[in-house]
């Protein structure tokens, strides 16, 4: 089959968090099934458009509104990504460098959308699927089936996949006329609680709806920002399909990023060495446990305890442990974490920004990996972190409570806890401290991590199953 993913974000062009991950993963390995997938993303004017070779393969012009502009799409040249990879151009929204953060974010998406269904419009053939993800696309399923303009295409089917149900994209209605001409009759199908909704819109009209994990497709029905009763009502065209990891890029025997490779027979070797890189680039105390946090830094990692959590860790339990952040998000995070910098030297660190390098390193050098979430759809840090042998502390929810398993449970390899509260957690921390002291648990704890298997193998047939379910 032929499916045509559509995303805002994909790894390695650009990446924010597991989207882009899942969008360059994903397709490669529907392609090694023998499907032929393809991706198509707006051009940012990032890395890999400068390093890269592209031909020109469709010009266009089209509106949004009254608004008229020309649109260029490229395509990659050497295939290197495993997929065909298509870029879209718009002068004065898309020639950026950031994915996402800018006043009218709302505008470029819609234009994105509205020239990628112009060009696919004009395809001598069309796709079997139409794959969209996230609310950046969501309008997508709604202009196939209801705007005129798009009748050509009418009956490819549309899969949408929800990675994270709190962003939503929600649009007033005074923007209606930049949805190109559509079957007025239909505006239920845009509109949520009085505005237009493009995930709920998504969610309404795609043949299929996919969640990254079957316990977040759960969670949704009752705790989805406002759209629970729609995953009720709809849930019967809903599936839940945990995510894969690319193993390709994330395998610490080969990973481009590290100094030091290991895999599960040396493990304890190659940690200590990259744990060491670690320590002597962030002034901590290899002697202790390192624990680390990457990602967001918003309130639904549960990061916005992360600086009490570390303050009443080390006033509780004592200065047995280290902890090294990286991330970035809300502001006053950022400045609670910095500003706990001068009072907790050797024993923590942080690093604000994005570091895709050092996120590497530290999935390598840590012995434990915090994910306190409130809301985790999948979540691939835990499932990287074990891929290095790092214990993953997790808060059971959403993804993680369908990869983690407590090491006190039989079989069991990770750390959990049930609430983003700072008790809960810096039990856990405790925990691990205790943990850490007996090597041999370690050395079996680690052992049993690094023998799962969170390939794509495993997830890609079954997003095979949901397009043949589709398919016309
Ligand atoms: P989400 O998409 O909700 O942010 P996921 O767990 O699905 O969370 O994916 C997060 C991805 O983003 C992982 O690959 C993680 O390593 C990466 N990541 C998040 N923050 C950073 C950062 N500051 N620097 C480098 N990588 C990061």
């Amino acid at each position: 089959m032929e499916i045509l993913h559509v995303s805002a974000e994909c790894y390695p062009v650009a990446k924010a968090g597991g989207l882009g991950d899942v969008v360059g993963a994903l397709p490669k390995y529907l392609n090694q099934l023998g499907h032929i997938a393809k991706v198509v993303m707006p051009m940012y004017r990032t890395k890999f458009l400068h390093a890269n070779k592209w031909e020109v393969v469709h010009k266009g012009y089209t509106n949004m509104g009254t608004w008229w502009f020309e649109f260029t799409v490229i395509k990659e040249q050497t295939n290197s990504l495993g997929f065909d990879l298509y870029l879209i151009d718009i002068n004065g929204l898309l020639d950026r460098e950031k994915i996402y953060g800018y006043d009218d974010d709302a505008e470029r998406f819609m234009a994105f959308q509205i020239a990628v269904l112009d060009w696919v419009s004009a395809w001598k053939h069309h796709p079997d699927v139409i794959h969209v993800h996230d609310h950046h696309m969501g309008l997508i399923p709604f202009m196939v089936k209801h705007s005129f303009k798009y009748a050509a295409i009418k009956n490819v089917p549309t899969v949408l996949t929800i990675h994270n149900a709190q962003y939503q994209g929600w649009l007033g209605w005074e923007n209606i006329a930049l949805i190109p001409e559509w079957d007025t009759w239909r505006w239920g199908m845009l509109d949520w609680k009085d505005t237009i909704n493009p995930l709920a819109s998504g969610i309404k009209c795609a043949d299929k709806v996919t969640t990254v994990s079957p316990s977040y497709l759960a969670e949704l029905q009752y705790m989805s920002n406002g759209l629970e009763a729609l995953f009720e009502y709809e849930k019967g065209k809903c599936v839940g399909i945990l995510n894969g990891i690319d193993a390709d890029v994330w395998d610490p025997a080969t990973d481009t990023y590290l100094n030091h490779h290991f895999s599960a027979a040396d493990a304890e070797a190659g940690k200590a060495k990259s744990k060491m890189a670690l320590c002597d680039a962030f002034d901590l105390d290899f002697e202790k446990p390192l624990i680390v946090f990457i990602g967001r830094l918003v309130g639904e990692k549960g990061a916005d305890l992360l600086p009490q959590l570390i303050g009443d860790s080390f006033y509780f339990i004592g200065r047995r442990m280290n902890f090294l952040i990286l991330g970035s998000g809300f502001p006053e995070v950022e400045s609670g974490l910095a500003a706990l910098k001068p009072l907790a030297q050797y024993d923590y660190n942080v690093y604000i920004g994005y570091n895709e390098g050092l996120s590497h390193q530290m999935y390598a050098g840590a012995d434990f990996l915090l994910m306190p979430s409130r809301v985790e759809p999948c979540g691939l840090n835990q499932m990287y972190s074990m891929r290095y042998g790092t214990i993953p502390m997790v808060r059971r929810i959403g993804g993680l409570k369908d990869t983690v398993i407590d090491y006190g449970e039989k079989g069991g390899y990770g750390i959990c806890y049930d609430q983003t509260a700072v008790g809960d957690i810096s039990h856990a921390v405790w925990r691990a401290v205790e943990l850490y002291r007996d090597k041999e648990a370690m050395a079996t704890v680690r052992k049993r991590m690094m023998a799962l298997d969170f390939s794509w193998e495993n997830s890609v047939s079954k997003y095979a199953d949901v397009y043949a379910s589709v398919k016309r």
